[in-house]
């Protein structure tokens, strides 16, 4: 059996051990330590940030940020549809509903459009959203543009879903700063890995104050234990984010190749019915995981070709599956601007996410191209 090609393994670059050592020579287990502050330190700097908190998990950085915005019981948040469920989930942690919004063909991000319907049919309602959950997929930016100023209309604030966008940019400004807060994610697929772990940021100083405080059981600065409000064990370890700080030096070379990845797939399968997913005009993907679609019309199913490179030993997934689809999330409401099948859908049925790992060698990629061509 071929070696297996994995859709997007950690990748160790030798640097991580040293600060581990470091951490265990000086007995920096825990609780916190100097790892902690200067991968929070270093990443302000990598992504132009003021502060930052690292976290155990994307999905908690994003519960913080909506509590911080003070989303609470019966409150309404907008959330992209097309996305994965460490998104939106926390939304209803905090009992929150959840409204949908579809995305767009351009960018598969949040669509304007929708957005604004959205709007305009709450305020019909008499219901202004707590928070507006803009997620930057697969890499690729929203249109913060046409976003942003719709928002701000409102007066609601975002938060941007950066978790699968880290090292990305938009008009020159990387991407997790577009919002009120920030959220990255650290988890083993994604651009770089802590083992596991996210990251709250923001230029709001009290907001990473606070996000902080809670995080750490919102104990109170006093000599004995004293909680006037709720808290969460959500931070990261020392260990973790020793990890992250050997990770961040290599991640520039890591997007290059994760470029070539993309590069190579647009170029290996131009003779086939199949298209590349577009990039946000304005947008320098960080190219996460490259996705393509299968064109209306050809019979082959993304379980065909999941199948076929499985055959072969290599992974590949389908897309997102919508939000509005899942049954957890039955009772929320979905707005689109399409009469027919929705963006989200139509990518979902279509799409298929290839091996993006940044381990792969030519000799792999041409592997992949290869297997995957006998699928048509
Ligand atoms: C991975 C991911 C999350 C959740 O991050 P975790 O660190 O796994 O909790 C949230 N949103 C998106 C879009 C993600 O891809």
């Amino acid at each position: 059996m071929n070696s297996r090609i994995f859709l997007s393994p950690p990748h160790m670059n030798g640097t991580e051990i040293n600060y581990i050592n470091e951490a265990f020579q000086t007995n920096w287990i825990a609780p916190f330590g100097p790892n902690l502050v200067g991968f929070e330190k270093e990443m302000c700097e990598y992504i132009g940030a003021k502060n930052s908190v690292a976290l155990s998990s994307g999905t908690g950085a994003m519960h913080m940020a909506l509590k911080y915005l003070g989303v609470g019981s019966g409150d309404t948040v907008f959330c992209s549809d097309f996305t994965f469920s460490g998104s939106c989930n926390p939304v209803a942690y905090l009992g929150a509903k959840l409204v949908f919004i579809d995305s767009n063909r351009e960018t598969l991000n949040m669509d304007p459009n929708a957005l604004k319907a959205a709007f305009e049919k709450y305020k019909a309602l008499g219901i202004v959203p707590k928070a507006v959950i803009v997620v930057d997929l697969y890499g690729n930016s929203a249109d913060y543009d046409k976003i942003l100023p719709l928002c701000e209309e409102y007066g609601v604030p975002v938060i941007e879903d950066a978790a699968e966008a880290l090292g990305s940019e938009y008009n020159g400004k990387k991407c997790g700063t577009f919002g009120k807060i920030g959220i990255l994610s650290f988890n083993g697929n994604k651009i770089i890995t802590t083992s596991g772990g996210g990251m709250a940021i923001s230029d709001d100083e009290e907001a990473i104050k606070k996000i902080h405080f809670w995080s750490n059981q919102s104990k109170e600065n006093v000599n004995y234990y004293l909680h006037n409000e709720l808290g969460y064990n959500y931070r990261m370890s020392n260990i973790c984010a020793g990890i992250g700080r050997g990770q961040l030096k290599t991640l520039d070379e890591r997007l290059a190749v994760r470029k070539r990845n993309y590069d190579f797939y647009k170029t290996a399968f131009a003779d086939l019915p199949v298209t590349m997913a577009p990039a946000t005009p304005g947008c320098k993907s960080n190219y996460w995981l490259s996705v393509l679609t299968i064109d209306a019309g050809c019979p082959v199913t993304p379980d065909d070709i999941i199948s076929t490179l499985e055959s072969d030993n290599i992974e590949s997934r389908r897309a997102w599956n919508p939000m509005h689809n899942q049954p957890i999330f039955n009772g929320s409401d979905f707005i689109t601007c399409e009469n027919g099948e929705s963006v989200g859908d139509n990518i979902f049925r279509r799409g298929v996410c290839m091996p993006s790992g940044t381990s792969m060698t030519e000799a792999d990629l041409e592997r992949v191209s290869k297997v995957f061509h006998s699928a048509f």
